[in-house]
């Protein structure tokens, strides 16, 4: 393929180059066609160093980030500073579905526990099993006896209440207590996205599943 040839549908006037970086960045989540292109120009514009700077440290996130084998949040030193931190409390593992809503739970400063990420919600639809979640990960933590709660930080929807359910089968014939978050949470939404506020009550006012 001659690189240099303007593709169907791309302007002549963008260079090959630029018109691959406007459709690489347009691949990300929340960027549309017109920030891809006001991402591309200002890249454009910036110092060699500062573009080599942000390229470095997309290629050092790949490389020198692994997950967790203990609670499979991304890490750099495995195990992660929250597992190996004797200051939190060993018997309680919170439940999230994706490494944001660990960042979400810290932030309240509400909870001193360990947290557990499964890496998705079981959702029939998209073909998600339990194999495709951490689960295994998780049933293999409870089994030394330490672990007393398992807390479901599963997103207030379907796929979300679905998982937790799953999990509190699961679960709970090892003799673990399993909670789920309070309501309050706006329903069908993200974790991530609900206020610390909200979400410390949540965490607090937890409930038998
Ligand atoms: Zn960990």
């Amino acid at each position: 393929m001659n690189e240099g040839a303007p593709t169907p549908g791309r302007p002549a006037a963008v260079a090959g180059p630029v018109a691959r970086l406007i459709e690489a960045l347009h691949k990300l989540p929340g960027i549309g066609p017109k920030s891809a292109q006001r991402l591309t120009y200002y890249l454009l514009r910036a110092s060699e160093a500062e573009v080599r700077a942000l390229a470095q440290a997309l290629i050092e996130m790949k490389e020198r980030t692994t997950l967790c084998s203990l609670c499979q949040n991304v890490t750099e030193d495995d195990p992660c500073g929250i597992c190996t931190d004797a200051q939190r409390d060993q018997s309680t593992i919170c439940v999230v579905e994706e490494p944001l809503d660990v960042l979400a739970i810290e932030r309240t400063r509400g909870f001193r526990g360990l947290y557990h990420v499964l890496h998705g919600v079981l959702s029939p639809m998209e073909g998600v099993g339990p194999e495709e979640l951490k689960l295994n990960e998780l049933l293999a933590r409870l089994r030394n006896g330490t672990v007393r709660e398992v807390i479901m930080a599963t997103n207030p929807n379907l796929e979300g209440e679905a998982t937790a359910m799953y999990v509190s089968r699961v679960v709970t014939p090892l003799g673990v207590r399993v909670t789920r978050l309070a309501r309050g949470l706006p329903t069908g939404s993200d974790l991530e996205y609900a206020d610390d506020v909200t979400l410390a009550r949540a965490i607090e006012h937890r409930q038998e599943v």
